[in-house]
C-alpha cells in the first residue's frame, strides 16, 4: 500500500515538495486487531499546525514519518468480534491506503443515513465543531445577527445554517461568487459577499450589518477579525475557531488595530478546540441527523481523486480551492 510521509516542515505555503509518497507492505493485524482499507481521507486547516515543530494543540508530524489525519474505511480483515468484515469505520490514520488499529480506535459509521464520507464533514469533526462553537461558545439568540467568515467552507457552511435554525440574521463571507450563490440559494443565509471583491471589508460589513454583529463565528482572523470588532454589537460574542489568513505566516502578525473595542463593547472572544467538547457527540449527532433528514442543512463537497493527489489537495485548502469539505478519495467504496 501506500502512504504519504512528511519529508520536510515548510515555510510559509506548504508546496508538494515537502511530502513523499512511499510504498509499504500492508500491516498484518494481530490478535484482536483489524485490518482497514481507506476509501476517504480528510485534509483539514488544522493540520498546517502538525506540519510545524513545537507545541501546538495537536502533536507535530514527524519528518520521514507517515502523517495522520481523519479517515473513513472499511474493515477487510479482522481478529475482533467487534468488527465484521465489510464494516465501515471512522479512524485516525488517514494518509495511507491500509492500516492496522482495535475496534477501541475506531468509530463505526452507519451508512444509511448519509455518505459515509459525511462522517468527516458534516457528521463529523467540522460538523462538531461548527455545532459547538456556534451554540455553546457564541450563544446566538434569535434575531441576533451572525456573522461567518469562510462561510463556504466545511465548518463556516453547517455554522450559517445552525445560526438560521436558531432564527438568527446571518451574514457570510466567501472567496468566491460561485460560493456567495451557494450560501444565498441552498445555505439560505440573508446577505453573503465576495471578500476578494469588496473595496473595503469593513465598510461592507456596515452595509451588511446594519444592525451591528452579535455573535462573529471566524475561521479566517487578520482582516476579517479587525472588520467584524468594527461592528460588533455590546455584549457580542467573537468565536475564535480558526485564523486560517495566518497559518502560512512566517512572521508574528499584527493584532487587530482596533482591539480596544473589546473594552468598549463588553466583548467575548473564546477560543475553543472541538476535542474537548465530546460530550456533546450524541446531541451533535441526533440534531444534525434530524435536521440533514428534515433538509434543513445541506452541504457540498470537493473530493480530489488519489492519494497521490492529497498534498495538492491539502495545499488548496489556503487558496479557497474547496467548496464545502475537502476530501480525498484513496479507494474504491
Ligand atoms: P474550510 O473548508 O473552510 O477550508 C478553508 C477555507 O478557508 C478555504 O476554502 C478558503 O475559502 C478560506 N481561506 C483560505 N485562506 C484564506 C484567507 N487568507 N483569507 C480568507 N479565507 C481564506 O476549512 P474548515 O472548515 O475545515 O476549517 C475552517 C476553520 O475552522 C479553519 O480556521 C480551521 O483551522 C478551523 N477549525 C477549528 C477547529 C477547532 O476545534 N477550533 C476544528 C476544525 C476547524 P474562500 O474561498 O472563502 O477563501
Amino acid at each position: 500500500g501506500r502512504e504519504v510521509h512528511l519529508r520536510s516542515r515548510p515555510q510559509g505555503l506548504p508546496e508538494e515538495s515537502n511530502f513523499e509518497l512511499v510504498e509499504v507492505p500492508v500491516p498484518t493485524p494481530g490478535p484482536g486487531e483489524v485490518l482497514v482499507r481507506n476509501i476517504y481521507m480528510s485534509v483539514d486547516p488544522y493540520m498546517r499546525g502538525r506540519m510545524r515543530e513545537g507545541p501546538s494543540y495537536a502533536a507535530p508530524w514527524q519528518v520521514g514519518e507517515v502523517m495522520q489525519g481523519g479517515c473513513v474505511g472499511q474493515v477487510i480483515q479482522s481478529n475482533s468480534p467487534e468488527l465484521q468484515v465489510g464494516a465501515y469505520v471512522l479512524g485516525n490514520q488517514g494518509w495511507r491506503e491500509y492500516f492496522v488499529a482495535r475496534p477501541d480506535q475506531l468509530t463505526p459509521v452507519e451508512p444509511g443515513l448519509a455518505p459515509i464520507q459525511a462522517y468527516l464533514g458534516v457528521m463529523g469533526m467540522p460538523g462538531m465543531t461548527a455545532y459547538v462553537g456556534l451554540l455553546d461558545i457564541g450563544r446566538p439568540r434569535p434575531g441576533e445577527t451572525v456573522f461567518v467568515s469562510a462561510a463556504a467552507g466545511a465548518v463556516g457552511s453547517i455554522v450559517c445554517q445552525i445560526a438560521k435554525i436558531q432564527g438568527c440574521r446571518v451574514v457570510g463571507s466567501a472567496g468566491s461568487d460561485a460560493k456567495v450563490a451557494w450560501l444565498l440559494n441552498e445555505a439560505g443565509v440573508d446577505s453573503a459577499f465576495n471578500y476578494k471583491t469588496v473595496a473595503d471589508l469593513s465598510s461592507e460589513l456596515a452595509r451588511r450589518c446594519p444592525d451591528g454583529i452579535d455573535v462573529y463565528f471566524d475561521n479566517v482572523g487578520g482582516d476579517h477579525l479587525e472588520a467584524a470588532l468594527d461592528h460588533m454589537n455590546q455584549h457580542g460574542r467573537i468565536v475564535a475557531c480558526g485564523m486560517i489568513s495566518v497559518y502560512n505566516a512566517t512572521e508574528p502578525v499584527c493584532a487587530p488595530r482596533n482591539l480596544f473595542r473589546v473594552v468598549g463593547q463588553r466583548l467575548t472572544i473564546q477560543g475553543f478546540i472541538v476535542s474537548d467538547h465530546w460530550d456533546r457527540r450524541e446531541a451533535f449527532l441526533q440534531d444534525m441527523s434530524r435536521w440533514i433528514q428534515e433538509g434543513r442543512v445541506r452541504w457540498q463537497e470537493t473530493v480530489v481523486e488519489g492519494i497521490e493527489n492529497a498534498p495538492k489537495a491539502f495545499i488548496g485548502l489556503f487558496q479557497g480551492e474547496n467548496f464545502g469539505k475537502m476530501l480525498v478519495k484513496i479507494g474504491p467504496d
